[in-house]
């Protein structure tokens, strides 16, 4: 089960804005099960956009989660350029459309914003790819896609931390079924961790895990996630471990 991350923003580019949606989407992802094998951030170009969406298509993850992009303003190109990557059209979503509307509606009457009419730019983010389904945004205007592309999820979400996250959890996580696997994470006692690699890859290639090791600076200690699918696993892998004579302390997630 792999998945890939995309994300769009000159911001980012620049290192005017840290890229912390892709560090949320992976860490869900990975509690998930998924194994995300790459990241990937654009800028705001149609073309880098859609080269960016083909190739990681053609890389058939299950799963690529897009952030970035959906707003109403000429450099939010996103959807257009997700539409002409998978060859489809950019359609009007007339629920969007009716949701986006009563949107706008409401911050006037809340007094946030002088004029609730649909102009072209909140126009436009209710168009989708064809075959989209819109995914509900409960904290802003633009509504983020679901498309089924040759095997792979694809998710479109906008890049407001606040409204990315709220759609992961209510829209893309459900759609993604249970969890299939556990991750424990240990302080290994061993100083050095070029003698624990050793025991990692002949644990790695006997049980088919996923191991981090990660050291805590010149310490006692060194970090060690493992990632296995059920709870035997890596119980046998613990085991494994410690026969080798490195003491394992269990540390919480
Ligand atoms: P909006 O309707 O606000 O334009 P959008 O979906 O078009 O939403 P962006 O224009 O990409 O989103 O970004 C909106 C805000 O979210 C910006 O302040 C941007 O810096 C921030 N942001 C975008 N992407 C990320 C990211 N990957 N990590 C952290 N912040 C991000
Ligand atoms: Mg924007």
């Amino acid at each position: 089960m792999f998945a890939e991350i995309l994300t769009v923003g000159d911001e980012l580019l620049t290192g005017h804005t840290v890229d912390s949606n892709s560090a949320f989407i992976g860490k869900k992802l990975t509690e998930r099960g998924y194994w995300v094998r790459r990241k990937t951030t654009v800028g705001d170009d149609v073309g880098e956009i859609e080269g960016a969406v083909r190739e990681i298509l053609a890389r058939k993850p299950e799963v690529l989660v897009i952030s970035g992009g959906l707003g109403p303003t000429h450099d939010d190109v996103t959807m257009l350029a997700v539409a002409r990557a998978l060859d489809r059209e950019l359609v009007l979503c007339r629920e969007c459309l009716e949701k986006i509307k009563a949107f706008y509606e409401r911050l006037y009457r809340e007094g946030y914003i002088d004029d609730p009419e649909l102009n072209e730019g909140r126009r436009k983010m209710a168009y989708l790819p064809e075959g989209a389904e819109p995914l509900e945004n409960s904290e802003g205007a633009a509504p983020g896609a679901y498309i089924e592309a040759g095997g792979t999820k694809v998710f479109v979400l906008p890049g407001m931390p606040r409204e990315m996250k709220a759609m992961l959890e209510r829209e893309v996580l459900p759609r993604l079924g249970e969890r299939k696997f556990v991750q424990k994470k240990f302080l290994a006692e061993i100083t050095d961790e070029s003698k624990l690699a050793p025991i990692l890859t002949e644990a790695v290639e006997r049980f088919k895990v996923r191991i981090h090791s990660s050291p805590k600076g010149f310490g006692k200690f060194i970090g060690v996630i493992i990632f296995a699918e059920s709870e035997e696993v890596a119980e046998k892998v613990r085991e494994f471990i410690e026969g080798r004579g490195v003491k394992l302390e269990e540390m919480k997630i």
